[in-house]
């Protein structure tokens, strides 16, 4: 088995890997760092992002750079400032003990006086999204003419969002002899031009585009009527509330919509899209990886990049058109070897997009159901009981009287009509949460929609629930109290090695 030391890299960087606890190189990384040490040849690697492409190219790049020259050495293109960032972040990371390498990232949204002036110091390597690369070149701010690296990272996420010109122009402005490495999840016939025009006999790398989903991963979806999705993501939220993830919805307006519905509910939630600026943005972020979120609602746009690694659910709100991006909203969960779950909320005649999804990607899906009132209030209650449990009888100062006085007021109760009451005046708070059986109510609709598949996308199916336990690998906190119903299965290691039909049927995960 490789290791990072066989793949030719020096002890500075060694000591940081071990560091950060990169014991192992993943497969791009060892594919890639000996071509690119070498520096002598362009390079195509065909990568999905959460591979490890950050430190196969970063890596290389910084072994080569020279820190004594000042100028420039190499540039890093990449689709989003998320990215940008988070590539600059982990180069400097990556170099703590090498000789200082400057890296600077340039991105729009923000000063352009401030990038302006920071390129004004030498800055060996710049990571830069195109519009404002270009903006900078023609403000002459920026100077290539010693390039010798150029990094096209997520190659087709540039040109899907419209980078072409700017890529062509920039290219256009490097000196010929710099070596080209190009990144991308996926060779369309446009990455194929910019290759046959800029690139000479690249090496080409491909990663396991058979299994290209991280097979961490766990896909579900979940039958549901467009009116009770937000329902249905509510309590999907309040049956595990460590549940950390991001809700995939297709527009700007959906995104802000549901998390303003969310909010005001008092869920800790906010939306990232494209609308906001970008001090917005940051601050949504930062509010997300220190945890004060507990879910992100996001376009697909504005979610590129996102690197957050303890998340434990993406939901697919609606569907995205394109499978590949199925992939790349998944892969913001099971990062770095963790396990997830990726659960599409679909109405029921788009069962067919979940099969083709199958298909193409080669993966499988379980069902899952949408967890009654019933059980969320039991969840809630149980939470209730155990911060009740949990709390000292005086740790806070209450004077004798005011005890007294309730014990007064209950006193004519016994223990059981006072938990009763308890009980009930804690559920009354909670009465947002519909009682209705969201499974049934989709099911309803697909036997309006006339077209009734067997009652595979149908309701309740209680007799039958065989879960296998609920989220694979997830937290399995004690309690749940939805737990009972769904034991007697066969336990959660359960490997999907054989595809299994869509079929079959699964209760909400397990707490
Ligand atoms: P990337 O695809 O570069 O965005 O990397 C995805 C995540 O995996 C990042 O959080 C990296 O820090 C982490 N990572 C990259 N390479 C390794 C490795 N060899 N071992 C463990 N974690 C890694």
């Amino acid at each position: 088995m490789p290791t990072f030391k066989s793949l030719g890299l020096s002890a500075n960087i060694l000591k940081v890997l071990d560091e950060l606890g990169f014991e192992t190189p993943t497969d791009i990384q060892t594919q890639s760092i000996p071509q690119l040490i070498t520096g002598h040849k362009d390079f195509i690697g065909l990568a999905q992002t959460g591979t490890g492409k950050t430190a196969a190219f970063g890596l290389p790049l910084l072994e080569q750079i020279n820190p004594a020259d000042d100028s420039t050495q190499g540039l890093i293109l990449a689709p989003t400032r998320e990215l940008g960032r988070q590539i600059a972040e982990q180069l400097a990371i990556f170099s703590k003990y090498m000789d200082r390498v400057n890296v600077l990232p340039v991105y729009g949204g923000a000063a352009i006086s401030n990038q302006i002036k920071a390129l004004r110091k030498p800055q060996h390597i710049i990571i830069a999204t195109p519009g404002r690369l270009i903006d900078l070149i023609g403000r002459k701010a920026i100077k290539l003419g010693n390039l010798r690296f150029l990094v096209l990272d997520e190659a087709d996420e540039m040109l899907n969002m419209g980078f072409k010109e700017d890529i062509d122009e920039i290219l256009n402005y490097t000196p010929e002899d710099k070596l080209t490495w190009l990144f991308s999840a996926t060779m369309p016939p446009q990455i194929k031009k910019i290759v046959n025009k800029y690139m000479v006999e690249p090496v080409e790398v491909k990663v396991n585009t058979q299994n290209k989903v991280n097979k961490n991963i766990e896909h579900l979806y979940t039958v549901v009527r467009g009116r009770d999705k937000s329902e249905a993501l509510k309590r999907f939220l309040d049956m595990d509330s460590e549940m950390r993830g991001v809700v995939f919805c297709r527009t700007r307006r959906d995104t802000q919509e549901l998390a303003e519905l969310l909010l005001q509910y008092n869920y800790k939630a906010d939306a990232l899209h494209g609308d906001l600026s970008q001090a917005q943005r940051d601050r949504v972020m930062s509010r997300f990886k220190n945890k004060s979120l507990q879910v992100l609602i996001a376009t697909d746009v504005a979610a590129r990049g996102i690197d957050v690694n303890d998340l434990t659910h993406v939901f697919h709100y609606t569907l995205p058109d394109d499978e590949e991006y199925y992939t790349h909203r998944s892969g913001r969960t099971a990062r770095a070897g963790k396990k997830g779950a990726s659960i599409s909320f679909i109405s029921n005649k788009e069962g067919y997009r979940i099969k083709r999804l199958e298909k193409a990607l080669g993966i499988e899906f379980n069902k899952l159901e949408i967890p009654s009132g019933e059980d969320i209030a039991k969840i809630r209650i149980e939470n209730w009981c155990k911060g009740i449990l949990d709390t000292p009888a005086n740790q806070a100062k209450v004077y004798e009287g005011i005890k007294d006085q309730a014990y007064l007021l209950f006193g004519n109760l016994s223990k059981e009509e006072l938990i009763a009451k308890l009980v009930s005046n804690e559920l009354k708070q909670f009465e947002q949460t519909t009682n209705d059986d969201l499974n049934a109510s989709a099911g309803r609709e697909e036997r309006g929609g006339g077209r009734d598949r067997g009652g595979r996308g149908r309701g309740r199916d209680r007799g039958r629930g065989r879960s296998g336990g609920g989220r694979s690998g997830g937290r399995n906190s004690s309690g749940g109290s939805g737990r009972d119903r769904r034991k007697g299965g066969s336990g959660s290691s359960e490997a999907p090695s054989k595809r299994r039909k869509v079929s079959k049927k699964k209760k909400y995960f397990s707490k």
